[in-house]
């Protein structure tokens, strides 16, 4: 059916829009770091707490113990 199709071309699309997020991010140097809650992956509810770029949106490292308590102060 069409709705088939469609779900394939939005598939393909998101493709695109991936590779297009992965090219931006390996161009970015990454140089402003925050701290974020992020959603672990795509298909998942759960959030994490990871440090991020500010820029590209990249994970560049786990937070410590430390930022994520401030980042937690800063939520409240
Ligand atoms: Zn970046």
């Amino acid at each position: 059916m069409a709705s088939n199709k469609k779900v394939a071309s939005l598939i393909a699309k998101k493709h695109k829009i991936s590779k297009k997020i992965e090219d931006l991010q390996q161009m970015c140097e990454h140089q402003d770091k925050v701290i974020k809650s992020i959603r672990e992956n795509e298909d998942s509810s759960t959030t994490v707490i990871r440090r991020v770029c500010d820029n590209c949106e990249k994970i560049v490292g786990m937070p410590t113990q430390q930022e994520i308590f401030n980042f937690l102060d800063g939520t409240r």
